[in-house]
């Protein structure tokens, strides 16, 4: 049986870290199994969800590398939800309840004096069709509780083992507002049946929900996907994911100059049991990773792993892949000199213009002697990488300096840096014309 997994995201908001994760792991299980990849935008709170927020997660998750085979969102699907809402009443397992908000906080508030949980008494339950009508007489329109079994529901998770949720200790769920909007809670699971997912991956602040929802699927006389929840990306001291890289949404880590790679395999990796370290492709590490190796801990996130994660990737990045995103004074030879000197690709800018720019740092006095010397004895061309050797051997002879007097000069004068790629690779890339003039 081929898989189907989906990743279902609310547009009320832009993609973080912490849903690329989710986004991630699906994917790379569609790739793994060869099967399909929905992207199901979760846009039923109509109030929250906008066109907007849909067209970014599309972008983001383009940026990613994640090619969603189909995109459903919920907005479209209302007749799939009217049908469930019917069977589940003519079932006897979804109940209009007419309390409001204020009421259902005094009912809380009592049974918490009483040191009991506050679960729903299921008063609605009780009411005959004379009172039902005399509520809606008042005004007052219905929400609707899915009426849970009450039984302990397993499952065996992919990622976190055989799990127990007892739907017991819940209030049933509303999975329809007094205003007739659908909850997610039911709108998933229909959803879930009707594209035929088979696994259902997400995170792990849903475990009792996917109680809720099996019950759900099993009231639809719907086939139970395998369902694998994956620890949540938390800050270092494992807190929500609030500072510094980690609040930043995927489109603000791009702005930051972030490769796509980078934090694509932070998100994955991180909280796993494979190290974090450079893949040439999502489909290489979609080989590698399993739901099992996951952990069963917490997923904490090092914004200092993404920064050398980033410089990893730039430092193995080869010519070809680099090429369509580089200025034109960097060729093969240059790239492959400069790239071990970069964290973001934008930095390799200034190496462009170190290489091509009209440079001019002006020399200490003591130096102007020197680098005047130097300019002079600087030999024909062709150069190469041996040039540097004769070129700084014959200036060391003529000036007397050595080490750092010899060195440090020459570098500030030939790039205006305190550091960089070894000079002996540099200066074929620079030319006896830039050199001449950057020494005088
Ligand atoms: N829209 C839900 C969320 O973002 C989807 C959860 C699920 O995968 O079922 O939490």
């Amino acid at each position: 049986m081929s898989t189907i997994v989906r990743y279902a995201p609310s547009p009320t908001g832009r993609l973080h870290l912490g849903n690329a994760r989710p986004a991630l792991l699906n994917w790379l299980y569609a790739i793994r199994t060869g099967g399909t990849y929905i992207l199901r935008l979760d846009d039923t709170d109509t109030a929250r969800s906008t066109d907007q927020f849909a067209r970014a997660i599309e972008a983001d998750l383009d940026c990613l590398g994640v090619r969603p085979d189909l995109e459903v969102r919920q907005s479209d699907r209302m007749a799939l939800y009217d049908a469930a809402r019917d069977r589940l009443i003519a079932a006897g397992r979804l109940y209009p309840a007419y309390e409001t908000e204020d009421e259902l906080e005094i009912k809380r508030g009592r049974a918490r004096l009483l040191g009991k949980p506050p679960i729903y008494d299921r008063a609605a339950l009780a009411l005959t069709d004379e009172q039902k009508r005399r509520y809606e007489a008042e005004g007052r329109q219905p929400h609707w509780r899915f009426k849970l079994d009450g039984r302990p529901v397993e499952f065996n998770d992919l990622i976190k083992g055989p799990q127990t949720v007892n739907t017991a200790s819940m209030s049933d769920p509303v999975l329809i507002r007094a205003d007739g909007s659908y909850l997610y809670t039911l709108c998933s699971v229909v959803d879930d049946i009707d594209l035929g997912v088979t696994q259902v991956i997400r995170g792990e602040d849903h475990v009792s929900n996917t109680g809720t929802q099996i019950e759900i699927f099993e009231a639809l006389g719907g086939r139970v996907p395998e369902f694998a929840h994956h620890n949540l990306l938390t800050g270092a001291e494992g807190e929500g994911l609030s500072k510094r890289l980690g609040s930043l949404s995927l489109g603000e880590l791009r702005e930051a100059g972030y490769e796509a790679m980078a934090v694509a395999l932070v998100a994955t990796l991180t909280g796993s049991s494979l190290p974090v370290e450079p893949y040439p492709d999502l489909a290489a590490l979609a080989a590698r990773l399993d739901l099992t190796m996951i952990s069963h801990g917490s997923a904490r996130f090092d914004p200092a792993e993404l920064d050398s994660l980033n410089a990893r990737i730039l430092h193995a990045m080869p010519y070809e892949t680099a090429r369509p995103r580089l200025p034109r004074a960097i060729g093969a030879a240059a790239w492959d000199i400069l790239r071990a000197n970069l964290q973001k690709f934008s930095d390799i800018e200034l190496w462009a213009a170190v290489i091509e720019g009209d440079l001019r740092h002006p020399a200490a006095p003591d130096d102007r002697a020197f680098l005047a010397e130097a300019s002079e004895l600087l030999p024909p061309e062709p150069w190469d990488e041996t040039t540097w050797a004769k070129w700084t051997a014959a200036l060391k002879e003529k000036s007397g300096r050595k080490g750092r007097a010899l060195f440090h000069p020459l570098r500030l004068a030939l790039t205006g840096r305190e550091d960089g790629p070894e000079l002996k690779s540099l200066l074929p890339l620079l030319g006896r014309r830039a050199c001449r003039d950057r020494l005088s």
